[in-house]
C-alpha cells in the first residue's frame, strides 16, 4: 500500500517537491496559509486540508518545507505532535538554526516519535525536476525509513549524522558557496582593472589552482563559461535574500560553538550590503557589480 505524506508549506520549493512525492506514487495530505500555494497542490493531485493539524492525521509522515526555524518549531509543537499517529516519521527539509532543529528532533522523540533535518541544495529548478541533494541529520533508523520518501524528491541522499547534522552540513556548505563567490567576484573585477581579458583569466584559473564551483560551475561574468544566471541578467538561480539567510545562519551556528568564521562573516557583510541596495531578489553572482563598483 502506498503511503501517505502530509506536507506542509507548498511555496516555490515544497510546490516541487509535493508534485514528485504524487508522481512517484505517494498520496499527499497539504497544507499552506497560502490559497494560492493550496490550489496549486490541489491542481497536482493533493488532498487539500485546512490545517497542518488535518494534514497530518492519518499520515504516515509528515515533511515539512517552511521559511524559518519559529515555523517549524510552532507548526511541529503546535500542530503535528498532537495530531500525528503515533508511529509517524517527520522530515522538516527546511533550511533553518542548528539548535531549533535539534530541539524540535527531542521534543519529537521525547514523544516518542522519529524525526529527521533533511535540508536541501538545489533551488527551485532542482525541486521541480526530483533533482535534490537531501542532508540528513537524525539516528540510523529515522534515516532508513526517510530514505525511500527524500529520494522520490532528490537524486542524492546523504546520511550527515545525528540530529541537527543536516542543518550542520548544509550552513557549512553555504558558508564557504558564499565566500568563494566573493572570492571569485572580486578576483575577476581585479583581473579586469589589471587588464586582463575575463575569458583568458577563466582559461588560465580554471585549470589552475584558483578554480572553484564558483568560477567554472557559475561564472559571475556575462558570457564565460557555462550558461548560468550573470547570462540572464543576474535573474533565477539562487537570491541574494536567500544566501543572506544561510550566511545568518552559519555566524549563528559558529558563535554557539565558538568557531573562528572570518571569510564567512566578510561574506555575510557584503551580501547585507547587496540586499540593502534593493538587490535581495536578484542572483548572488551579481557580487560582482557591486565589487566592480557599479
Ligand atoms: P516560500 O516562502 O516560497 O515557501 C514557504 C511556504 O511556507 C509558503 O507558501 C508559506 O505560505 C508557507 N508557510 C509559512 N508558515 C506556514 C505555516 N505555519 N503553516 C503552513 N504553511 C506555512 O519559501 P521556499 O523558497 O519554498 O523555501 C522554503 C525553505 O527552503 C526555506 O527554509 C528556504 O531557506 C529553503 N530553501 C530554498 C531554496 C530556494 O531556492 N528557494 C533553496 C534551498 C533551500
Amino acid at each position: 500500500m502506498s503511503q501517505t505524506i502530509a506536507f506542509i508549506g507548498l511555496g516555490n520549493m515544497g510546490g516541487g517537491m509535493a508534485a514528485n512525492l504524487l508522481k512517484n506514487g505517494f498520496a499527499v495530505r497539504a497544507f499552506d496559509l497560502s490559497e494560492e500555494a493550496l490550489a496549486k497542490a490541489a491542481e497536482a493531485g493533493a488532498v487539500r486540508c485546512s490545517s497542518a493539524a488535518e494534514a497530518a492525521a492519518g499520515a504516515d509522515a509528515v515533511v515539512t518545507m517552511l521559511p524559518a526555524g519559529k515555523h517549524v518549531e510552532s507548526v511541529y509543537q503546535g500542530e503535528v505532535f498532537g495530531a500525528a499517529k503515533a508511529d509517524a516519521l517527520f522530515l522538516d527539509c527546511s533550511t533553518i538554526d542548528v539548535a531549533t532543529a535539534r530541539r524540535v528532533e527531542e521534543a519529537a522523540a521525547a514523544r516518542g516519535f522519529e524525526m529527521v533535518d533533511a535540508p536541501v541544495s538545489g533551488g527551485i529548478a532542482a525541486a521541480n525536476g526530483g533533482t535534490l541533494t537531501f542532508m540528513v541529520g537524525g539516528t540510523e533508523q529515522a534515516f532508513g525509513r526517510a530514505r525511500p520518501i527524500l529520494s522520490a524528491m532528490g537524486k542524492a541522499v546523504i546520511h550527515a549524522g545525528g540530529a541537527g547534522n543536516g542543518q550542520a552540513a548544509k550552513i557549512c556548505n553555504n558558508m564557504l558557496l558564499g565566500a568563494t563567490m566573493v572570492a571569485t567576484c572580486e578576483t575577476f573585477a581585479m583581473a579586469k582593472k589589471l587588464g586582463l581579458d575575463p575569458q583568458t583569466f577563466y582559461d588560465i584559473s580554471s585549470v589552475s589552482s584558483g578554480q572553484s564551483w564558483s568560477m567554472t560551475s557559475y561564472c559571475p561574468v556575462p558570457g564565460v563559461g557555462p550558461q548560468s544566471p550573470s547570462d540572464n541578467g543576474y535573474q533565477g538561480g539562487f537570491a541574494v535574500g536567500l544566501m543572506l539567510k544561510d550566511l545568518k545562519l552559519a555566524s549563528e551556528a559558529a558563535a554557539s560553538v565558538g568557531a573562528s568564521v572570518p571569510m564567512g562573516n566578510a561574506a555575510e557583510s557584503l551580501y547585507q550590503m547587496l540586499a540593502n541596495r534593493g538587490e535581495a531578489g536578484r542572483d548572488f553572482s551579481l557580487m560582482i557589480e557591486m565589487l566592480e563598483g557599479k
